[in-house]
């Protein structure tokens, strides 16, 4: 059977609530390549998910336990035989330990047996063009076969994990008082990216101090108030392990979705993100286009860097065959 045809066979099951299937068809996305595109041909046009939700944090700070409550939250808005909700782990800092870490920190997640939850850990495990290439296709699976809300989870707060929670319609930021202040959040690049905050661990001391840190440094970086084009990102507290906070949590970040829907800003995330996935497949094409031509040319000829730069380029601009055919 054709890639093609077994993938038409995988959301066929997968449409019917087959969580094997849905399984198969992760691990294509996740591969990358050829298969990977096949399945995104045959997804082509279809919904993408009603919700796609960022989390994201510093390792320790309570993201898999607070994933777990959300997920919770999120499926008993979303009540159904098939899973509603999808939880994606993403670890790309451990190309060493597989997906090992992340299985056990699944296990973690309390979601119970819900069956309208479906929860996947993806590592990099040296996939064609990385995570930050198959995060997207899985999650435009998963509104394929009918999934409404996708929170997608990440282990740290590097670039990788950044560029991987702008797949996301709303960004939640995890600190805890154990972790990090204001500060800290705010050199992890945390405060561009927030769309609510979380002070998670508020059982612990210091959960008051962190939230006015917060709110300052938001306050002092906020653009010129105004309520129908700018968000200011609201500060929750929660105790994950207790449950404490979850309902504020859940209202302030379903408030964000209804303010991205109201303002039209969500279908504009929506289009700068895609055009953001196609300029960064394309500016890999060529990078490897170039790459290849550096090996072919050799380095240390009588063109100065720039103009060897230049000459190269315009070569391929100007119809290098081997920039027709598919990257490897
Ligand atoms: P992650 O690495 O950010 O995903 O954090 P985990 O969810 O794995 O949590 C790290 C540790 O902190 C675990 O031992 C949790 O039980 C604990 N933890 C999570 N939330 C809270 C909380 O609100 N209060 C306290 N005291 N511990 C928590």
């Amino acid at each position: 059977m054709t890639t093609a045809a077994r993938v038409e066979v995988l959301l066929g099951e997968a449409r019917g609530g087959s969580r094997r299937a849905l399984g198969r068809l992760l691990a294509i996305a996740e591969s990358g390549g050829d298969a990977a595109e096949a399945l995104d041909r045959a997804i082509l046009g279809a919904e993408p998910p009603a919700w796609i939700i960022g989390v994201v944090g510093a390792p320790g700070v309570g993201k898999s336990t607070l994933t777990g409550r959300l997920a919770a939250a999120a499926a008993g808005t979303h009540p159904g035989p098939a899973p509603h909700v999808a939880v994606i782990a993403v670890d790309p800092s451990s190309p060493l330990t597989g997906g090992a870490i992340l299985g056990d920190r699944i296990r973690m997640l309390d979601i119970g047996d819900r069956r309208e939850v479906f929860v996947r850990s993806m590592a990099h495990r040296g996939a064609t063009g990385g995570l930050a290439d198959a995060v997207p296709v899985c999650v435009r699976l998963l509104g394929a076969v009918g999934v409404a809300v996708v929170i997608l989870e990440t282990v740290g707060v590097g670039q990788i994990e950044l560029e991987i929670v702008h797949a996301a319609d709303t960004v939640i930021a995890v600190v805890s008082t154990g972790w990090g202040d204001a500060i800290q959040a705010s050199k992890a690049g945390l405060l561009e990216v927030a769309d609510v905050f979380v002070v998670n661990k508020a059982d612990r001391p210091g959960a008051r101090d962190a939230v006015r840190d917060l709110e300052q440094m938001l306050d002092a970086g906020a653009p010129p108030h105004d309520a129908r084009t700018a968000w200011r990102a609201p500060v929750c507290t929660t105790v994950a392990t207790a449950g404490t906070g979850i309902p504020e949590l859940w209202t302030a970040a379903r408030a964000h979705r209804d303010w991205l829907a109201q303002t039209g800003a969500f279908a504009g995330r929506r289009t700068e993100r895609l055009r953001h996935e196609i300029g960064r497949r394309a500016v890999g094409i060529l990078a490897r286009r170039v790459a290849e031509r550096l090996a072919d040319d050799g380095a240390g000829g009588p063109e100065t860097p720039e103009a060897a730069a230049q000459r190269i380029a315009a070569e391929i601009a100007a119809g290098d065959p081997s920039l027709i055919a598919p990257g490897p």
